[in-house]
C-alpha cells in the first residue's frame, strides 16, 4: 500500500479524530482541519508519538478562503494530494415548525456548503494530477428523513448528490459516500431542540458503535486498488436495523 497524503475536515473530534488514528496507523499522511486547533495540535502528537505523520492547520469549512488556503498549504508540502475526507459537520436537530432559522444556515453552512468548498480545493489539483479520491460522510439520515431531521437530512442526501455528480463528470477521481448511524462522538451535544437532542443522547447511549468502524469504512474505500471506486458504504448498529 503507497503512503497517501489524506485531509481531514473535523478532525477535532469523533469520527474525524478515528479515521485520523486509523489511517495514520496504516502509514498514510494526515493533514488534520478543524477550528479547535488545541485538539489538532494534541491528536497529531499522539499520532507521531505511536510513529505515524500527522500535522494539522485551522480549518473553518465554512469559509472557502480557509479551505483553499488548507488545501494548498498541504500541496505545497507535499506535491498532491491523494484523498479529501469531507467530514466536518454539525447536527442540532429540530422540528421545522420550531423554525430555529440560524441553525438551519449552520448545517447548510457546514455540512453542504463545506463540503462544496472542499470539492472547490481540490478538484483543480485532482484534475491536473489525473488521480484522486474525494470521500463525503452523509448519513443515514442522507437515506431517510424522521421528524426533526428534515434540514440535516438535506444536507446530507445533498452530500450524497454531490458525490454522484462529481463521480459522474470526473474519470480519474475516485468519490465515496460513507453514511453512518449512531456513532460515538460529540456531534448530540451542540445545539438542536433540548428534548430532540435529550432523545438522541438516548438513543446513541444504547445503539453508538464506536467511531473507530467508520473509520475502518473510511481506510476500506481509500485502500482498494487505485481502480477501484467504492462508491457508497452504510454503517448501522445491528441492533437498529
Ligand atoms: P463530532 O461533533 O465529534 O465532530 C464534528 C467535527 O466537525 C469536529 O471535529 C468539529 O471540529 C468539526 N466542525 C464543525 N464545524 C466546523 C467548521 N465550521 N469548520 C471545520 N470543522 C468543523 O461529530 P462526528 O464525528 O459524529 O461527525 C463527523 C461527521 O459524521 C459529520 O459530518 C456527521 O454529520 C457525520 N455523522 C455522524 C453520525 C454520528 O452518530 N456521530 C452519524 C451519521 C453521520 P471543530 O469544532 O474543532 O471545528
Amino acid at each position: 500500500m503507497s503512503k497517501k497524503i489524506v485531509l481531514i475536515t473535523g478532525a477535532s473530534s469523533g469520527i474525524g479524530a478515528a479515521t485520523a488514528r486509523r489511517l495514520a496507523a496504516s502509514g498514510h499522511q494526515v493533514v488534520l482541519g478543524a477550528r479547535r486547533t488545541d485538539r489538532l495540535a494534541a491528536l497529531a502528537a499522539a499520532i507521531r508519538d505511536d510513529g505515524g505523520a500527522a500535522e494539522y492547520a485551522a480549518l473553518d469549512v465554512t469559509s472557502p478562503d480557509s479551505v483553499e488556503a488548507f488545501v494548498q498549504a498541504a500541496h505545497r508540502r507535499h506535491g498532491r494530494i491523494d484523498v479529501l475526507v469531507n467530514n466536518a459537520g454539525v447536527m442540532p436537530l429540530s422540528r421545522l415548525d420550531a423554525l430555529r432559522v440560524e441553525e438551519w444556515n449552520q448545517m447548510i453552512d457546514v455540512n453542504l456548503r463545506g463540503v462544496l468548498h472542499g470539492i472547490a480545493a481540490v478538484l483543480p489539483l485532482m484534475r491536473a494530477q489525473r488521480s484522486g479520491h474525494v470521500i463525503n460522510v452523509s448519513s443515514t439520515l442522507g437515506h431517510d428523513v424522521v421528524p426533526n431531521s428534515a434540514v440535516y437530512s438535506a444536507t446530507k442526501f445533498a452530500v450524497r448528490a454531490l458525490a454522484e455528480g462529481l463521480r459522474k463528470e470526473q474519470q480519474d477521481i475516485r468519490v465515496t459516500v460513507v453514511s453512518p448511524s449512531f456513532t460515538e462522538s460529540e456531534l448530540n451535544t451542540l445545539g438542536g431542540d433540548p428534548d430532540t437532542m435529550a432523545w438522541v443522547r438516548t438513543m446513541a447511549d444504547k445503539l453508538n458503535m464506536p467511531a473507530g468502524t467508520v473509520a475502518d469504512a473510511i481506510a476500506y474505500a481509500i485502500e482498494q486498488p487505485a481502480s477501484i471506486d467504492v462508491s457508497e458504504i452504510v454503517v448501522r448498529p445491528l441492533a437498529e436495523a
